[in-house]
Formats: structure tokens, C-alpha cells, sequence
């Protein structure tokens, strides 16, 4: 059945789901499986998860923790984040009234978009951004604005102007990914503080997704805006375990707010979703409480995936740099696709079904499509036999005629 059919009778969906599409990256899932190709699409490690989370999560199963914990998150996971937070950023974070554990990031962000934002808001995102923020904000009911990321030589970075000129009045919030997806920025001290300022200026919220803070390269600091002067009050800081600990399938996130809105994502979580799984709980709050020295490793492991996988691609022809943070690459394909409408999906799909290697299209991380017909995301958290394959196949690419 079309869409346009379900759409016209009366039990269709409703109008804010027909306003946006399912998710591009796990249909390249789907894809890269139904041909057996390499997926650098979705962003999930293809090695194993270590040990001591592992362990703990298993202890606890054998424990009998298998039933609802505290709908807002387990005492101990709660604990070990507010600690976590105070230890490493010097964040001061209660867990009886700021945590909330969600089911994953991705929980966090719509518990939060939904319980902070009234029909009528903007919220500000930058572009290219991880796709789930668009309809986030159309499911909360908000518009979003969104400002443009460049690439440049010394980076991604937007202009001053474009963001101050984004918010007005009826801006809520500002959504922030740092290290971000898909382009790899990590964004520096000096434009935090400049959302910062915009943010007061405006008495708009920064709601900060931070779920790569741990994988940042060429000694680069991950830096929340929660901890800038005059920002705890109006940040909900969200992160999780999934990319930390190659977990991604356990669905443990948490966002960290001020009292008040804590206590609004707290209800929308509870509704949507009462609790995320208490014996992973158990798991993640142990990796926590453990896992500094292993933080502290990633990003090293990372640099590496990242050296066997970027240098190759540009090697190959794709036009891409060296991401300063997170797993993925923007990559320019000018150089095997005709420029044009559609471009990028044709070129992704082809590129699973000929060449074997799934990546997402860039027409995914942007509003209008045409924004991203020149581009594909491929992400790196693999082993290296598996990045090596994947290098192997896209060698062969032939340049468009
Ligand atoms: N964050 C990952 C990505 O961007 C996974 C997305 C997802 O499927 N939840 O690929």
C-alpha cells in the first residue's frame, strides 16, 4: 500500500508521523545484511563488548535483579554517573534529583524534547546532525531551525552570525552534539562559550548530547557546557553507555537536568518506557565505577580504526578529512556520482549491492536532501579486518566517467 493511501483513510497515521521517514541508517542496516555486505552504515563496534561489564551484568542476572528497577534509574547506576561526572568534569550532580536512566541516548532526548518543549518553540540544530533530531523535535511538537557545519581545512565550524541570527524569541533550546555525528567536530571551548552566551542572551536551554565524549583524538578534552559559568542551570547533559563500552544493543542512557525539568523528563520517561533494563543497570553502573583507565584507552584504539579506515578512503578518491572526535566520516563522493537529486542513495545503494560495503547517504543528516547529495557517512568502529575488507572493496571503485 502507498502512502498516500494509508494516508487517506481515516486510520492512517497521524499527521506528525507522516512528517518524517524511518531512519535511514538502520534501512542500511537492513540492506547491508539482506546482500551480505561490509556495514560501516550503522555506528555499532562488530568486536566484543569487555569483560567487566559483561560480568556484571551476567552476576546480576544470576542475582535475580530481573525485575523494574526505580523507574528514574537503579540507586547504584545513578550513583556511580553522579560520581563519574564530579570525578572526571568536576560536574556536580545529584543522583536523587538530576539523573535520569532511559533507554539509551536516544530515550534521553525525546524524554527530554518532549518534557521541555511546547508546540510553538524552536529548537537550533546544527547541520549535518545524527538524524534522530528531526522528528524528535517534530514528535515534541517544536520547529527546528537549522545552522549550517562547513567543512574547511582546519575543520567544521559554523559561522557566528548564521547561529546568533537562529535564535529568537520562541527558542527553546539549542541541541548540541559534541563529538559530533556525522562530522566528526568536536567543538572547542571558545564556541561553546558563545553558545553559551546566545543561550542566556535568549533564555534558551543547550540539551547536549554527548555520547562520544570518550573517543576524541589528537589530544583533544571533551568539555560538557553544562560546566561553563552560567549554564548548569539551563543544560540537560545526555549520554550513555552504548559507544563507551560497545554496547549499543543494551539501551542504557541517562540525561542529567536541573531539578524541575529533571523531574518532566522523568515523567515522559516513565510513561514512554518505566525503566531501562535493571540487570544492564547493574552492568553499566560497575563499568562506571571501573572503567576510568578503559575511558581512558578508547580513544587510543579509536585513532587507530581511525587510521586504517580515513587515509585509505581519501587514497581511494572520497574527499573526506580526518574527524577530531566520534567514529564517523563525512565523505565527498564528486568523484564516482553524478551530482543531482538523489544522488547519494543511488550511489549507497549501489555501492552495497556492487561493492559490497553499506555506509549511510548524506542525505540523511540534513533537511533538504539536496544538502547531501554529494556525501556518505561510513563509521569505523570495527575490527581491522573488517575495515581492511571494506578498504579493499572501495579501492576499486571506479571514478564516474
Ligand atoms: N548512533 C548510531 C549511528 O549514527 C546508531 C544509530 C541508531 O541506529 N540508533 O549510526
Amino acid at each position: 500500500m502507498s502512502a498516500t493511501t494509508i494516508a487517506s483513510t481515516r486510520h492512517g497515521v497521524s499527521h506528525r508521523v507522516e512528517n518524517f521517514t524511518e531512519s535511514v541508517i538502520r534501512e542500511m542496516t537492513r540492506l547491508a545484511m539482506e546482500h551480505d555486505a561490509i556495514n560501516l552504515a550503522q555506528g555499532f563496534p562488530d568486536f566484543a563488548a569487555p569483560d567487566f561489564i559483561k560480568e556484571a551484568a551476567i552476576q546480576a542476572i544470576r542475582e535475580d535483579v530481573n525485575q523494574y528497577s526505580v523507574t528514574w534509574g537503579d540507586p547504584a547506576l545513578r550513583q556511580a554517573i553522579a560520581a563519574k561526572y564530579q570525578r572526571i568534569y568536576h560536574m556536580p550532580v545529584e543522583p536523587d534529583r538530576h539523573v535520569t536512566v532511559c533507554c539509551g541516548a536516544t530515550e534521553a532526548m525525546i524524554s527530554t524534547l518532549i518534557a521541555v518543549l511546547n508546540p510553538g518553540d524552536e529548537t537550533v540544530i546544527f547541520e549535518p546532525f545524527y538524524e534522530n533530531y528531526g522528528p524528535d523535535s517534530i514528535l515534541s511538537g517544536a520547529q527546528p531551525r537549522f545552522v549550517p557545519l562547513r567543512p574547511s581545512p582546519a575543520g567544521w565550524s559554523f559561522d557566528r552570525d548564521e547561529l546568533a541570527a537562529a535564535f529568537n524569541a520562541r527558542t527553546r533550546a539549542i541541541i548540541i552534539n559534541t563529538p559530533n555525528n556525522p562530522t566528526g567536530k568536536v567543538f572547542t571551548r571558545a564556541e561553546l562559550e558563545y553558545i553559551r552566551d546566545l543561550c542566556v542572551r535568549w533564555d534558551a536551554l543547550a540539551i547536549t548530547d554527548e555520547i562520544y565524549e570518550h573517543i576524541l583524538y589528537d589530544g583533544r578534552q571533551h568539555l560538557p557546557i553544562a560546566t561553563l559559568d552560567g549554564m548548569q542551570e539551563r543544560t540537560i547533559t545526555i549520554s550513555g553507555v552504548s559507544k563507551t563500552f560497545s554496547v549499543t544493543g543494551w539501551r542504557i542512557g541517562w540525561a542529567l537536568a536541573p531539578e524541575a525539568l529533571a523531574n518532566g523528563i522523568r515523567k515522559v520517561h516513565d510513561f514512554l518506557t518505566v525503566g531501562a533494563p535493571a540487570p544492564l543497570q547493574i552492568g553499566a553502573a560497575h563499568a562506571i565505577d571501573h572503567g576510568d583507565e578503559y575511558c581512558r584507552r578508547l580513544a587510543g584504539e579509536y585513532a587507530a580504526r581511525r587510521a586504517r579506515l580515513v587515509p585509505p578512503l581519501q587514497a581511494a578518491g572520497f574527499n573526506c578529512q580526518l574527524p577530531e572526535g566520534a567514529y564517523y566520516v563525512i565523505a565527498g563522493i564528486e568523484r564516482f556520482a553524478e551530482p543531482g537529486d538523489g544522488a547519494d542513495t543511488a550511489f549507497a545503494r549501489r555501492l552495497v549491492r556492487e561493492t559490497g560495503v553499506a555506509g549511510v547517504p548524506g542525505s540523511s543528516f540534513y533537511h533538504d536532501p539536496r544538502l547531501g547529495q554529494s556525501q556518505i557517512r561510513f563509521c569505523f568502529p570495527k575490527q581491522d579486518a573488517t575495515l581492511d575488507a571494506a578498504v579493499a572493496r572501495l579501492r576499486r571503485l571506479a571514478p564516474r566517467r
